[in-house]
């Protein structure tokens, strides 16, 4: 008996076993490739993790985690593989992400006429795109493998950290999905979100280590990175605006500012994707200056200004939709409700924190404040 099937069925998704050789069959060995080397650290009620991940056909869901006596379930829609594919494609047939790479000019631009958060419906009328210069192309394929890695990471930090055994003992579901699964209500509100941050700021983490391949250091028990020219892919600074816009792939669909509501804004099971886009990528910054000791306010000014460029792409490949662009991230608004969104997150996760540290299935949770790590800040 296959029990990611029965799991699915049970959420109301139907599963999807991938026939052999088939691109999904590749996409599914990515995504457990992935976690493979994160579990063998994770125990559950004292034995070892067991994890299963399983694809599944429900345009409506693109992920979910759950967990269920003693085994541990991700479930991917396996629509991502297109969507993510088309998406990383078109941002990198426009010229602002890394333009030194490969020769842009050589390609062209692709634009959508419809609404981004719209793409995974859209798939007939794409149809199959594939950039002239080869290495564009590798590098919107190297994109749509960072954007499903986070999107892997970020389901296993939800396990990980103990989020849906905790839900299970505040008499809810051991379940969380990405948007809605067809059977079951959404979670919403203040609490949901402040573990969706956790989740980002986990995956975030995980994602960085996989792309800049550092030497790791131990300090104190904390570990350290040494990142500089570790990966063949090409240097930090580009792997990091890589990591910013893949990472962020699927929220950015949504990312809008049309529906910003300040007063309304914890009605919802995710942070808003405006805010969200600006706590991952300032949490990209947050994790490196924590592990590797450069200044959090240059990775701030040099990161944002790549992610910015980034936004121009997203802005060209919609161009009929009001697309979020570099002007809408500093709306008034967002930044004046940044500060008490942050601040709700940050009383949330000390209240729920000792709860999860328990149920977390190996070593510690990270350190919610980046300032001081001992390799760095010398105490006398
Ligand atoms: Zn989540």
């Amino acid at each position: 008996m296959n029990m990611f099937s029965d799991i699915a069925l049970e959420i109301g998704v139907k599963p999807l076993l991938p026939e052999a050789g088939s691109e999904e069959e590749a996409f599914l060995k990515y995504c457990k490739d992935l976690v493979t080397s994160l579990i063998v650290n994770g125990y559950k009620h004292g034995k070892p993790m067991s994890l299963q991940v399983g694809l599944v056909d429900s345009s409506d869901c693109n992920a979910w985690a759950v967990s269920a006596d003693d085994v541990d379930y991700i479930g991917i829609h396996v629509g991502l593989i297109s969507t993510l594919r088309n998406l990383s494609r078109a941002l990198i047939s426009q010229r602002y992400i890394l333009p030194h790479v490969g020769h842009p000019e050589a390609v062209t631009p692709i634009q959508f006429a419809f609404d981004a958060a719209t793409i995974s419906n859209e798939s007939s009328s794409i149809g199959t795109i594939q950039l002239e210069d080869p290495e564009r192309e590798g590098l919107a394929a190297y994109l749509t493998n960072i954007a499903a890695a986070f999107i892997v990471y970020h389901e296993f930090q939800h396990i990980f950290n103990g989020h849906t055994d905790w839900l299970e003992t505040q008499g809810r579901l051991a379940l969380i999905a990405e948007l809605k699964v067809p059977k079951h209500d959404q979670y919403v509100g203040v609490t949901r979100q402040t573990l969706e941050r956790d989740a980002d700021v986990g995956a975030l983490q995980l994602t960085l280590v996989r792309v800049l391949q550092p030497i790791i250091h131990w300090v104190d028990g904390i570990a350290v990175w040494d990142v500089a020219g570790r990966s063949p892919m090409g240097p930090p600074q580009d792997l990091v605006e890589l990591v910013c816009v893949g990472s962020q792939l699927i929220n950015l669909m949504y990312a809008k500012l049309d529906d910003f509501d300040s007063e309304g804004v914890f009605e919802a099971d995710h942070p808003h994707p405006v805010v969200r886009t600006l706590l991952n990528v300032t949490a990209v910054c947050g994790i490196l200056s924590f592990r590797t000791g450069q200044s959090y306010d240059d990775l701030v000014t040099t990161t944002m200004r790549s992610f910015e460029r980034s936004l121009d792409a997203w802005a060209d490949t919609f161009p009929s939709t009001g697309h979020l662009n570099v002007d809408a991230i500093a709306d008034p608004d967002v930044v004046n409700a940044l500060d008490g969104i942050v601040d709700a997150y940050a009383t949330e996760w000390s209240r729920i924190q000792p709860e999860l540290d328990k149920l977390k299935r190996g070593g510690k949770l990270a350190p919610r404040n980046y300032a001081d790590n001992p390799a760095f800040f010398a105490t006398s």
